[in-house]
């Protein structure tokens, strides 16, 4: 019988290739040729090689009127694609109208060839002895006076007593030196040897766990069970900062590892620490692994054939570890379950959640959500029983909440303090430092002053490419950009009116740090934003740095707020509370309740009592009462009642339409004539559809591109994303190829 393979091309970035090919398969290949293979085809009028996935075998094809082609050949020996993540391509496509090639390559490792995909051997050089123990302590008797011999002495004894050790423990150790190994060798008492990392898995550290409390003991019990129904399920692990949720998941991690499955943990990119492999090592040793972007695409190959031939079964990593290739996967965690960088802004525009979802209802396995502060759509889906909901109200051990309280800076201001910092706030800074404890102060924007304008003419300094002021930053000395990059000097006159007075409004880190360097500089301040972080270790530098207390004073943008434990923090300061209330997105009230939970969650940890101080214009500010009087439960209905109110998510979906260009009025052309599309079929039989806009967006001009949008709104997610693109191909169909670009996406988390 013949057979034929359905087969996507790798390359395909256009609607036309983007599609399902059929090839032959002769008779030499029939035994190779299986699903999830990587295959050279012909391709094209030319036949030019192409590499191609299979995703279906079948032994007859419809009549066509071409010709059909064959394999040329089997790229690698084994599937690099698993049977599972074809299913979820399909998922992509389908769900997100995110093409068939992007969908595979956000789950296939970077950086691979038309050769054979091969795992790279963990090969690791060691040391041994060389010499009889007997000659060798003889010589160590002879130097052993000698001062500069003690790092020999102490890698000739390591040696003696424990037989070899990595180079690389040698280099990375403080008492021994590669010096001291060249010498060795020199003499012949050691020599070197390669040697394949043994793959044989670690036992279960059983002792490492801790005993869990009256609550997590209750959540764990109903994790437990859903994992031994063997069925679909999504639970909700709802607790604040500090309620020992990470202990609650790696006992649900041990109960499937100890089965045989395999899991994958996602935490925010900005969580994915040393800290964190540490602790999961120090339970499961060897079956973990992290993946992270600094990674290099040869790591990210070995990780990825690791994971498939089951060496490992526990990877933990950002939002595209969720497509890793692991067989009998039976859970998904999810920490921090409401950051929106889950969501892929990029094609494809995967929520990593509902990847998370489609894997273990095809699995029948678990997926566990974990915050402090759940998105409002996951608070909604365990309210209706779609979700399960377990809680923890408690902080571990002695720790108890925060005391928050809130300072009116209009007050302040009129009272004479034109200060970023308020003195109820530097009062409490000072007298914290005074006790030997630390301070973190947050404040959502980098550099000095944010806002630069002519005293005479009211001239506001913006980035030329974009619609948006330029950011004064005091390090460089420059103005800057935050949107494109671009830099340029100060001005010394206003370019409008050529008036000498500019002025500087609005405060960012740097101008923060400034002041208060200027009152605890001898307590150690340290800064962590996006310019103070960009090196490979900038992040670990300064917190290492907090950690040990040479910094006492921490500031730095929301960064500092996610998931850093550190014991000696008793005061979070939060500098303006009012700039994300006000962004033009339903999501304000909801982004900033999270912001300002997590930020609370840093202060009092362990065994000191913690202090929240919150600086605010608008201290009744509906989302300040619920924080201050600790209502969560109480702002999550309101928020979910304002929702459906307004006809936003839950109860709707959201389908948004970006339209750019270089000429503003074409843009705006394009953006009224596809509106009328959007509302022209909108109209016709049941109106589901509700079309706000064109307006422009958030904003309105980006690296010297106009920018508009349509946003259009339904209950029904599937029947709104065939619309959105049945209104968007109509238009596509009769416009001319110009310069305007169209983009779209379903339920963006980021309003543009
Ligand atoms: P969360 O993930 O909710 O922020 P963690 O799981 O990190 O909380 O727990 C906070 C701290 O409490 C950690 O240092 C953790 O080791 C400790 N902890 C958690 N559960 C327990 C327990 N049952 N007994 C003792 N310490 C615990
Ligand atoms: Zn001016
Ligand atoms: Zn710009």
């Amino acid at each position: 019988m013949q057979q034929y393979a359905q087969i996507i091309i790798n390359f395909a970035t256009t609607a036309e290739i983007d599609r399902i090919f059929t090839y032959r398969i002769d008779d030499a290949l029939r035994e190779k040729v299986q699903v999830g293979h990587r295959v050279k085809v012909p391709f094209g009028a030319y036949n030019k090689l192409q590499i191609g996935y299979v995703i279906a075998i079948m032994n007859r094809v419809e009549q066509t009127q071409y010709e059909i082609k064959s394999i040329e050949a089997v790229v690698d020996e084994e599937p690099l694609l698993i049977a599972a993540q074809l299913d979820i391509a399909r998922f992509l496509v389908s769900y997100y109208g995110t093409s068939f090639a992007a969908s595979i390559n956000v789950m296939t490792p970077p950086g691979l060839t038309d050769r054979p995909f091969e795992k790279h051997l963990d090969v690791v050089e060691y040391i041994v002895l060389a010499e009889d123990p007997d000659k060798v302590r003889a010589y160590l008797l002879e130097h052993a006076h000698k001062k500069t011999f003690a790092k020999q002495k102490h890698l000739i004894e390591y040696l003696l007593s424990r037989k070899q050790i990595a180079l690389k423990e040698v280099e990375t150790s403080k008492e021994m030196s590669m010096s001291s190994v060249k010498t060795l060798l020199q003499n012949g008492f050691i020599t070197k040897f390669k040697q394949e990392k043994r793959t044989e898995k670690d036992d279960i550290a059983r002792d490492a766990f801790k005993s869990l409390n009256p609550e997590q003991l209750s959540a764990n019990n109903k994790i437990v069970n859903a994992l031994h129904a063997n069925k679909y399920k999504t639970i909700l692990l709802q607790g604040i900062t500090g309620s020992g949720k990470t202990e609650v998941f790696l006992y649900a991690i041990k109960e499937v590892i100890e089965s045989g499955g395999s899991a994958i943990v996602l935490v925010p990119e900005i969580a994915l620490t040393k800290q964190t492999l540490e602790r999961f090592q120090e339970r499961f040793g060897n079956h973990v692994a992290l993946s992270h972007s600094r990674m290099t695409p040869k790591e990210r190959q070995n990780l990825y054939i690791k994971a498939q031939k089951g060496e490992i079964s526990i990877i933990i990593g950002p939002r595209s570890a969720v497509f890793m290739p692991f067989k009998n996967l039976k859970l998904i965690v999810i920490d921090e379950e409401h950051e929106p960088s889950y969501k892929s802004e990029s094609m494809p525009k995967y929520h990593a959640v509902d990847v998370a979802q489609m894997r273990m209802l095809s699995e029948k396995g678990v997926v566990l959500l974990a915050s402090a502060t759940p998105s409002i759509e996951t608070y909604y889906k365990s309210q209706t029983g779609e979700y399960d909901k377990v809680v923890l109200n408690h902080r571990t051990g002695a720790a108890v909440l925060p005391e928050v309280t809130t300072v009116d800076m209009r007050q302040e201001l009129s009272q004479g303090n034109n200060n970023v910092v308020s003195r109820t706030l530097y009062e409490a800074i000072r007298d914290t430092l005074k006790q030997n404890k630390q301070v973190m102060i947050l404040i959502n924007r980098r550099g000095h002053s944010t806002f630069i304008n002519c005293r005479s003419c009211g001239h506001v300094i913006k980035c030329s490419h974009c619609d948006v002021s330029m950011t004064y930053h005091l390090s460089s000395k420059s103005l800057e950009c935050h949107y494109c990059g671009k830099k340029q000097e100060i001005p010394d006159k206003c370019p409008s009116c050529d008036s000498k007075y500019i002025r500087f409004f609005g405060s960012g880190t740097e101008k923060v740090e400034e002041y208060l360097d200027q009152h605890f500089h001898e307590y150690g301040i340290g800064r962590m934003d996006l310019d103070t972080t960009t090196g490979k270790n900038g992040h670990s530098k300064i917190l290492t740095a907090f950690g040990n207390k040479e910094i006492n004073l921490l500031i730095g943008t929301q960064m500092i707020a996610k998931g850093h434990d550190f014991k000696d923090v008793a005061l979070v300061g939060i500098i303006s509370a009012d700039m994300s209330l006000y962004m033009q997105d339903f999501r304000s009230n909801e982004r900033t309740f999270q912001l300002l939970t997590q930020a609370m969650g840093r202060a009092g940890r362990a065994d000191t009592k913690g202090q929240v101080i919150i600086q605010t214009y608008n201290p009744d500010h509906i989302v300040l009462e619920r924080i201050k009087n600790n209502q969560q439960q109480l702002f999550y209905e309101q928020e979910i009642k304002n929702r459906q109110l307004m006809g936003y998510p839950p109860f709707t979906h959201l389908f948004t339409v970006l339209i750019t260009g270089k000429d503003e009025k074409e843009v705006i052309n394009t953006a009224h004539t596809l509106t009328q599309y959007y509302r022209h079929y909108s109209q016709k039989g049941k109106a589901v559809f509700r079309v706000i806009g064109p307006s422009t967006a958030v904003i309105g001009k980006l690296v010297d591109e106009y920018r508009w949008r349509i946003i259009i709104l339904s209950e029904d997610r599937d029947k709104l994303l065939i619309y959105g693109r049945y209104c968007l191909e109509k238009f596509n169909a009769v416009r001319a190829a110009d310069s305007i670009k169209i983009q779209w996406d379903i339920n963006p988390l980021n309003m543009m």
